[in-house]
């Protein structure tokens, strides 16, 4: 895709994957703009699919037919790694020091992103990105958000 949120960091899906996981992430970064300006930068090269602002505008920045390079190293509790291959990230604006609240319209915006994915996705899976970072430990967000609630 294109346009100012593009990033450049995505590449093919793996043939014939079945997108059923959804990863949701905390920018740790304070607005819009950073999060895409970090987002083009081909060093380190990271991306999401989705970016949600606190005001629930919803920011895209990757087709969901290609990956984008927002897990790292990961493994889901199937045991399944290489969790980009087969998951759509959405990153929530949100500091992710425990204290900055995630506003009622951030998450009204996310619930409606996830119907919407679910809709063009047999999603099983909506997990923190805390949960399936490698090694243990290695990442916290988003930090004081409760995953299962999604
Ligand atoms: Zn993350």
């Amino acid at each position: 895709m294109e346009g100012e949120f593009a990033s450049p960091n995505h590449e093919p899906r793996p043939p014939g994957v079945v997108v059923d996981t959804v990863v949701l992430h905390a920018t740790v970064l304070d607005t819009v703009d950073e999060v895409c300006e970090h987002f083009r930068k081909s060093d380190p090269g990271v991306s999401a699919h989705y970016t949600i602002d606190r005001d629930g505008t919803v920011y895209q920045h990757v087709d969901e037919t290609e990956k984008a390079f927002h897990a790292g190293v990961s493994e889901m509790p199937d045991g399944r790694t290489v969790v980009n291959d087969f998951a759509i990230g959405i990153e929530l604006v949100n500091l992710n020091d425990g204290f900055d609240p995630y506003p009622e319209s951030q998450i009204v915006a996310l619930r409606s992103l996830l119907a919407d994915i679910r809709s063009r996705h047999p999603i099983k899976h909506v997990v923190s990105h805390a949960e399936i970072a490698r090694p243990r430990g290695r990442k916290t967000d988003p930090l004081g958000l409760d995953t299962s609630l999604f």
